[in-house]
């Protein structure tokens, strides 16, 4: 396993990523009147070795999110003991969800009953519920995955029955290449969706939106969860 001596220039140039990542996201957070504690970093490690989740780690960051579970796997092993919190926010199949209800704490990209029902009789007894965020396709964008909002409600209902998951709120990702106006109309759209969910039955607490491209606009909009990769890591190898 990879290695970064503590003074490396390597390192410095994550913590310098990750120092200036933070000091936007708490500007975002204040500009829409918010305290910077409201906004959670999810640092998107896919395409990373685990010595660079560890150095980041050091450096102060908890929750890491991975997309790719033959890869994510063997590197939550290695970061064990370490107390991270790890988020799958890949694509789902129906055939791999024993091993993300075993190893993550939360998965974004909820977007079908079946999905659900699954994780949640695969959730280890010993272990806390898991979160879960539902995936929307809130720009209509053919090649995104997610559902269509309007079949949010229904996908709430027979989620939150579901007794080992915690539902906590919706998830969105962005098609490239729209500005900034676009983007932040379709995430206070998702914000919307949100809160007209949101009841004492089914108390959702969680917007998980903005990537490294778009995430000022997203906390700008309401984003209790950023998932940044690039802007912290640097070009990541695809699979
Ligand atoms: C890869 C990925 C990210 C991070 O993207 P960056 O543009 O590198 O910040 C965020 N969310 C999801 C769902 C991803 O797959």
């Amino acid at each position: 396993m990879l290695i970064l001596p503590q003074n490396s220039p390597a390192i410095a140039g994550l913590n310098q990523r990750l120092q200036n990542i933070r000091a936007r996201m708490a500007a975002a957070a204040r500009t829409s009147g918010r305290s910077e504690q409201s906004v959670t970093l999810v640092a998107v490690s896919k395409g990373h070795a685990a010595g660079v989740v560890r150095a980041a780690a050091g450096l102060g960051a908890e929750h890491f999110g991975e997309s790719y579970l033959q890869e994510a796997l063997p590197k939550i092993e290695a970061l064990r003991g370490s107390e991270l919190t790890w988020h799958f926010i890949g694509r789902l199949q129906a055939n791999k969800t024993r091993p993300i209800a075993q190893h993550f704490d939360w998965v974004h990209g909820v977007d079908r009953a079946q999905i659900a029902q699954r994780l949640s009789e695969q959730r280890p007894h010993y272990a806390p519920p898991l979160n879960i965020c539902l995936q929307v396709n809130i720009a209509g964008d053919d090649n995104k995955a997610g559902i269509a909002a309007v079949d949010v409600p229904a996908l709430v209902q027979s989620v939150s029955g579901l007794p080992r998951l915690r539902l906590r709120g919706l998830m969105c990702m962005l098609p490239e290449g729209l500005d900034s106006a676009m983007r932040r109309q379709h995430f206070s759209a998702l914000r919307t969706l949100l809160r007209q969910l949101d009841s004492s039955d089914t108390p959702l607490d969680t917007l998980s939106m903005g990537m490294s491209g778009d995430f000022e606009d997203a906390i700008l909009e309401g984003s209790t969860m950023v998932r940044i990769g690039t802007a912290i890591f640097g070009l990541r190898m695809e699979p």
